[in-house]
């Protein structure tokens, strides 16, 4: 990874406030969006397109990576939906910055059509037969003369309905051992591809989930992202800027729904005063803001470390404790939110219908919450495996 030398670039003082004001007009637009459309119209806010260009160069320091937070904060502030505000932090950080940072710089021929939004990226490596065990997988990459022949099925996969790049992971060895996989990145384009129609999801909705078979298809060694045998290293640095960043995803919507709250108590009238004026009723909200404030203390602080040199391998650990903190986070905030309106909750368009199965999925994404403890008490020592 490297930290930038250059002359300190001029970023906002504030950059979740900028992003915000820029966010605001567009936001009401998005919902009812078509992703591709909404994608692009986030992109073209200046904000996001400075971010999406700090993360196309793969460098870090300078604050590039706690600027990219804080724009990511404020787009959700605004109001931006979360299943986009879930894709863009999902392809900036698990995606662009690990990509480009990678000694192939492997997307710098894809930067323009990246930037304005014409290329979508995805990160595919679930499959049916199983998420957790990646080294289970069947996707498997058959050597041929002139390079590989892919074939298998990713499922779950974020945004791949509409992926116009796709960066997968293949077996490329049968026996199951740690170099037995290997990443590449592939058009969606390339014959032997084909990509599903949308999975009707009940979490992140305004982002399409779906699958991607490849039969046949055609690979080279200038698909593969780094050495054949790598394909698991590279995972685990994919995985672990997730792990450390993407639960930032999150914290805009949560200072959002706090005013909501707040606004919401305060007018609303029980028992001849105001909700908002029940001590009880009151404390759910200060344990909004405290559940916020510790989530986006700790994704702030992994960003800073990330922009200080740290390796991103030496935050492996660090970044599971991180994603399972803010997953559970999440979810204590959704189930103490959505009471504090009542019916309204669990009414579809109301604007304060509940998220509470987006925040479910959240244990489940980027390494589920319980295989992340059985790394981490590994970590401490303990002779556990999955
Ligand atoms: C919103 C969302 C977005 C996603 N986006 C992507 C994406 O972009 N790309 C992609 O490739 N995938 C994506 N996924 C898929 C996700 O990575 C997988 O769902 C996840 O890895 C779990 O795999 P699985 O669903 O096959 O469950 P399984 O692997 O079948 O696991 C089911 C449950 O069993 C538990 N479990 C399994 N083995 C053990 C064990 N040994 N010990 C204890 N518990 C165990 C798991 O923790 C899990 O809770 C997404 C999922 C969601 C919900």
């Amino acid at each position: 990874m490297t930290v930038s030398t250059r002359a300190p670039l001029t970023r906002p003082a504030d950059a979740a406030s900028t992003a915000g004001a820029e966010a605001a007009e567009i936001a009401p637009k998005l919902a009812g969006a078509d992703f591709r459309s909404a994608w692009r119209t986030l992109l073209a806010l200046p904000s996001v397109s400075a971010v999406m260009a700090d993360s196309l160069r793969g460098e870090v320091g300078d604050g590039a990576v706690v600027n990219a937070v804080g724009v990511i904060e404020g787009l959700g502030r605004a109001g931006v939906p979360n299943g986009l505000v879930y894709a863009l932090t999902s392809q900036i950080f698990g995606v662009q910055w690990p990509l480009s940072a990678s000694a192939r710089s492997p997307l710098e021929p894809y930067r323009d059509g990246l930037l304005d939004g014409s290329i979508v990226l995805c990160h595919a490596l679930t499959e049916e037969t199983g998420g957790s065990d990646p080294l289970s997988m069947r996707t498997a990459a058959t050597p041929t003369d002139d390079g590989y022949r892919i074939d298998g099925r990713k499922a779950y996969v974020t945004a791949a309905p509409e992926a116009d790049l796709i960066l997968t992971f293949a077996r490329t060895d049968a026996a199951r051992h740690p170099f037995a996989l290997s990443s590449f990145l592939l058009p969606a384009d390339r014959p032997g591809i084909a990509r599903s129609e949308p999975f009707a999801k009940v979490a992140l909705p305004e982002v399409p989930m779906g699958a991607i078979d490849f039969t046949d298809v055609a690979a080279s060694d200038a698909d593969l992202v780094a050495a054949e045998g790598s394909g698991l290293a590279f995972l685990t640095s994919t995985t672990t800027w997730e792990r450390a960043l993407l639960m930032g995803y999150a914290v805009g919507g949560m200072g959002a729904t706090i005013d909501r709250a707040v606004d919401w108590l305060r007018d609303r009238e029980q028992f001849g005063r105001s909700l908002g004026a029940n001590p009880l009723v009151a404390s759910h909200v200060a344990d909004l803001a405290t559940i916020r404030h510790r989530v986006r203390t700790l994704v702030y602080d992994m960003a800073r470390r990330i922009d200080a040199g740290t390796a991103i391998s030496a935050l492996a650990t660090d970044a599971a404790q991180v994603k399972i903190s803010c997953a559970q986070d999440l979810l204590a905030f959704e189930s103490a939110a959505a009471p504090l309106f009542g019916a309204r909750s669990v009414i579809a368009d109301s604007p304060h219908a509940g998220q509470l199965t987006t925040a479910v999925a959240a244990s489940i994404y980027a390494g589920s919450n319980d295989l992340l403890r059985v790394s981490i008490a590994r970590d401490l020592g303990l002779p556990v495996e999955n």
